[in-house]
């Protein structure tokens, strides 16, 4: 059990700049080939798990960039093994079971050196995370599900083959939901790499299926960044005895000049 000391709060609208789609795996409500997620009012679904998964590799495409490491680890979440070495994963998984069982102070020096900065961050297989995303909050949206045609392409000509056509469901641009991401006991690490990622969906980034189609691009609009230290007594209090979320944390300010110190490396 960690004990909790500091935790962020992220809040932000995410406005879908072209229509998008995450997938439900089966036939739409429209009776199309490909539905889209709906919850019981038939109102379109921007599962936390789909946000954190993007936030996640966008993390992983941006940690060169700031001297952070990303491994591919985290083939459990990804269903993609982090290296095509066999050996090695037997290797590093061996190694870890003799690490496990020397107790938890090594296994957890283990994980320390062996973890990249991303899995630290999101979670490994032999971790849990310190960052959690909430599923999206619907605001706004069109109130329609749209049906749009697809060909099947033939992956060796890539052209279409002949009488292969299936549809697919998008909802349409300009839906907007309210994002909620939390952090415990944040890494200088941890807030590079988060704010670097809030910048990068602040100017746009898309998520979701057929984004090689166009789909599924969005922008983040009211960044507002909240924030409790457990170790001030104040702020713990308020923290432990509010009943809002405006009672409970304190507003550490424009969000920019928050994590620019971070990325900086300062
Ligand atoms: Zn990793």
């Amino acid at each position: 059990m960690i004990q909790l000391k500091e935790k962020i709060r992220v809040t932000a609208s995410l406005v879908f700049d072209t229509a998008w789609r995450i997938g439900s795996g089966k036939e739409g409500e429209t009776m199309s080939d490909l539905g889209v997620v709906l919850d019981s009012n038939g109102n379109p679904v921007l599962p936390g798990s789909s946000l954190k998964g993007k936030l996640r590799s966008t993390c992983e495409t941006l940690s060169h960039a700031l001297g952070l490491s990303a491994c591919m680890l985290n083939h459990a979440a990804s269903g993609v093994s982090c290296t095509s070495d066999v050996n090695y994963y037997h290797s590093v998984r061996s190694n870890y079971q003799q690490a496990y069982q020397q107790g938890v102070q090594t296994r957890l020096k283990w994980i320390a050196n062996n973890t990249c900065d991303v899995c630290k961050l999101f979670g490994s297989p032999v971790q849990a995370g310190r960052l959690s995303v909430s599923d999206g909050v619907l605001r706004d949206w069109a109130s329609v599900v749209q049906v749009r045609d697809g060909v099947v392409i033939d992956r060796d000509s890539q052209t279409a083959v002949d009488g292969l056509k299936y549809d697919y469901e998008v909802i349409p641009s300009s839906s907007r939901f309210e994002l909620c991401i939390e952090l415990e006991n944040p890494t200088a690490s941890d807030l590079a790499l988060l704010g670097a990622a809030l910048f990068d969906w602040h100017a746009g980034s898309s998520i979701g299926g057929f984004t090689s189609r166009g789909l599924g691009r969005f922008h983040l609009e009211d960044i507002k960044l909240l924030g409790v230290d457990m170790e001030d007594s104040e702020q713990r209090l308020k923290f432990l005895t509010g009943t809002t979320t405006e009672a409970r944390f304190s507003d550490l300010g424009n969000w920019e000049g928050y994590f620019t110190p971070y990325i900086n490396g300062n």
